[in-house]
């Protein structure tokens, strides 16, 4: 099949760390047009609107949605309109029911929508989920801990209403525990740190439960500097494993595992690839649906202001 013509949305950092690097080693995808206020790509046509870009470009057929979540739901809705197929970072959008409209939308245009979870194709996750299957699970400890100032340098929007917070990366760790997890598991107690200057949590403390009373906690922390910490630990009858470095690393019992090296993003091209010749979609908003219950539940902490750069104090 001939590759399917992309045109790509919201020029930052994560479309030029790994969605730009990904297109360029895909046969699934000709990256045709890129659409962002501020920022380009060479070698293709450059749009600052989406609008602009599929009036200009009526052969694009598909297009994938790299900006913060704020603004996603909109730009989504008019490509899915126009018959486009469409990827979405995650999360899928800054609330649970436009998602769903976008959703509606795919469906009535018979077109793909995919909303990615970049961490479920890290390349412990599917050994993780296959080792766990027929295991009795006993506890969860999930720690997310990163240092904002490094991973997200002065992206105020993810401090803003519907940017998360420290569940933009925490929500991550959810993609994970709920696709390796084979039972459901709801929210019981959550406790929000908000920084007195900002509108979204800087970290959390989770705890879930699950059907046979198997406990799950979460911590995430935003303010980690040194060493950083994405892992998931899980507890069974017949030993444990564990999840480190975003998935990238799996052992069992402290025993490392043979995994191959990290290709997410090149998976989720593959993914989406595979959903428009299928003429499918994938939309699983579980990871999100927690988060949304933390915010529901949550207990609110005040703590210190929060500036990205210390020494200008903004
Ligand atoms: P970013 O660099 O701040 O944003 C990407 C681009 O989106 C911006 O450069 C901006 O380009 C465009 N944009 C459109 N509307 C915007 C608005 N209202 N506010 C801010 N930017 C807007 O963020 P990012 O790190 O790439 O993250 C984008 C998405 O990818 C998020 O959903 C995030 O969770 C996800 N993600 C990020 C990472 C990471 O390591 N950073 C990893 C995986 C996934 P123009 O100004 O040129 O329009």
């Amino acid at each position: 099949m001939a590759p399917v013509k992309l045109g790509l949305v919201g020029i930052g950092k994560i479309a030029r760390d790994q969605h730009l690097p990904s297109l360029g080693r895909s046969a699934d995808f000709d990256l045709v047009a890129a659409a962002s206020r501020h920022g380009g790509v060479d070698g293709v046509a450059n749009f600052s609107a989406i609008g602009e870009m599929l009036d200009a470009m009526p052969e694009i057929e598909a297009v994938s949605l790299a900006m913060p979540p704020q603004p996603r739901h909109q730009v989504a809705a008019e490509a899915l309109m126009r018959g486009k197929h469409v990827m979405l970072e995650k999360p899928p959008g800054a609330t649970l029911s436009e998602v769903e409209h976008l959703t509606g939308l795919a469906i009535a245009n018979g077109v793909s929508l995919f909303a990615s979870w970049h961490s479920r194709h890290a390349p412990g996750v599917e050994p993780a989920k296959a080792w766990l299957r027929a295991k009795r699970i006993r506890a969860v400890a999930i720690t997310w801990k990163e240092d904002v100032r490094h991973w997200h340098p002065g992206q105020d929007w993810i401090f803003e209403p519907g940017g998360l917070g420290v569940f933009d990366p925490g929500i991550n760790a959810l993609s994970i525990a709920t696709a390796i997890l084979s039972f459901p598991i709801w929210l019981t107690a959550a406790s929000l740190s908000f920084p007195s200057n900002r509108q979204a949590p800087i970290a959390a403390d989770l705890s879930f439960s699950g059907p046979a009373s198997e406990t799950i906690t979460a911590v995430f922390d935003f303010r980690q500097t040194g060493p950083q910490s994405w892992d998931i630990a899980v507890e069974t009858d017949d030993g444990t494993l564990t999840l480190s470095a975003g998935g990238a690393q799996l052992r069992i019992d402290g025993t490392a595992e043979d995994l191959p090296p990290e290709a997410e993003y090149d998976s989720l091209y593959s993914r989406f690839a595979a959903l428009i010749a299928a003429g499918d979609r994938e939309v699983d908003l579980a990871p999100m649906r927690h988060v949304a219950d933390a915010f529901l539940i949550g207990d609110r902490q005040i703590t210190e202001p929060f500036v990205f750069d210390l020494a200008r104090g903004a």
